[in-house]
């Protein structure tokens, strides 16, 4: 039996970090007299972290979202558990040529933090509750909606009924909003698996990060402690599962074989998890009262950590507008947004594919474009600015 119909101004469908992060940044506004009446829907309860938005990765956040977490009063919250990169070293396997970033070049205290999304989430979950015009529904899966000309209906496992004046989809890659509306989806298979672990070392830390490219795909290590690392390594999928299978001391081995003794010796690893790669984004991220945002509008690689990055200028922009609106869910809003998100969210696409592909491929004329390339960033101080300007989510 479905229970009386709710009434909502933003109804978001997914509670993982971007649709978390959204329900608590617009709900923090007073458009009107009121503040907007917000509903956020998630399917898994939060203790399942690793089936839920909130699982065993560990994720860089660049200075633009440490500055758009502060101005929502979250980054406080999370400080105290994330790690601060102060100096960024890129090399490739098998050449000389680096690039070498360090935060007082640029006059920053550290060149973006890493945070536990475990971590994060909890903080999240904790927060929700204290904005009273947030209601969360939790578990509860969205199962279908209808479109009409001044709402959306949406229907939900828990049969309850809600309407709203926009439906906002943070579903992740797996959305059944895009499904049901039928947006057209670009999708690129890197032919590459995430692998990613904890490791520690014998050396201290000191806010280091590594980007190492092989052969195979890039492979991260980033601080996550004083001398405990978060591994991202990048290989093809047969690799992967083959390293899935080596016990810790084999595995430990490997990976210090590919990545070589620079940041010292590899000592123990956590549980190793396997996240196959593809570029999946959507050209059109606007319906009739209905906008899609973070993963659900587009799945990067993850070699520039640029997703939830990208994600958080999403929500950042959404509020922005969403702060003078009347209708939430208007015709005009909704292009307003679409106009102002394109340009940033194709310019992440392309330097993250690129990133992610140019690396990957042996050719001899590449292999020295990108040898020379790394040399005169390292060299020529405004390509390495442009380059830093972006990943620290400076240039939207
Ligand atoms: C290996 C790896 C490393 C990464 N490193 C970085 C990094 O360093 N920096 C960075 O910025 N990004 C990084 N990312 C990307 C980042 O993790 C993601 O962009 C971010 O977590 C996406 O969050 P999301 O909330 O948009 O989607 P998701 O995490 O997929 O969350 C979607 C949520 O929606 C729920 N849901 C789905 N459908 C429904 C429905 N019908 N009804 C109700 N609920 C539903 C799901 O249960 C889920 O909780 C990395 C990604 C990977 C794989």
């Amino acid at each position: 039996m479905t229970t009386r119909n709710q009434e909502y101004d933003v109804v978001i469908v997914g509670g993982g970090m971007t649709g978390a992060t959204l329900a608590i940044a617009l709900a923090q506004l007073k458009p009107t007299a009121k503040p907007w009446r917000i509903a956020l829907i998630e399917a898994k309860i939060p203790q399942q972290h690793s089936q839920s938005g909130f699982d065993g990765r560990a994720i860089a956040l660049s200075a633009g979202s440490i500055e758009a977490l502060q101005s929502l009063k979250l980054w406080a919250e999370w400080q105290s558990a994330a790690h601060a990169i102060r100096h960024i070293h890129v090399s490739e396997n098998g050449h000389a040529g680096r690039v070498t970033m360090a935060a007082e070049e640029f006059q920053l205290a550290a060149l973006g933090y890493v945070l536990e999304l475990s971590v994060a989430g909890q903080q999240l979950y904790r927060t929700l509750p204290t904005y009273l015009n947030i209601t969360h529904y939790c578990p509860s899966q969205l199962i279908s909606f209808t479109q009409s000309e001044d709402w959306v209906t949406l229907m939900l496992s828990s049969e309850e009924q809600l309407t709203t004046r926009l439906l906002v989809s943070a579903e992740g890659a797996h959305s059944l909003i895009q499904q049901q509306l039928n947006l057209p989806v670009e999708q690129y298979d890197f032919s590459q698996t995430a692998m990613i672990t904890s490791l520690v070392v014998d050396e201290p830390v000191c806010g280091r990060a590594w980007e190492r490219f092989t052969a195979n795909g890039p492979l991260a290590l980033l601080p996550l402690g004083e001398n405990t690392y978060s591994v991202v390594w990048c290989q093809s999928p047969e690799q992967a599962n083959e390293n899935m299978r080596l016990d810790e001391v084999d595995f430990i081995h490997r990976l210090q074989q590919m990545f070589g003794f620079r940041a010292g010796r590899f000592m123990q690893c956590g549980a190793r998890a396997l996240y196959p790669l593809s570029l999946r984004y959507l050209p059109q991220i606007t319906h009739h009262r209905v906008v899609l945002l973070g993963n659900a509008a587009h799945q990067l690689h993850p070699v520039a950590g640029q997703g939830f990055n990208l994600a958080m200028r999403d929500i950042m922009t959404l509020r922005a507008i969403l702060q003078h609106a009347v209708d939430p869910g208007a015709y005009s809003v909704l292009q307003q947004y679409r106009q102002q998100r394109e340009g940033d969210m194709q310019r992440t696409i392309g330097l993250t594919s690129s990133l992610a592909t140019l690396f990957a491929e042996p050719a001899f004329p590449l292999v020295v474009t990108r040898q020379v390339g790394l040399m005169l960033m390292n060299h020529i101080p405004c390509l390495k600015n442009g380059l830093v300007q972006q990943a620290l989510g400076h240039k939207s």
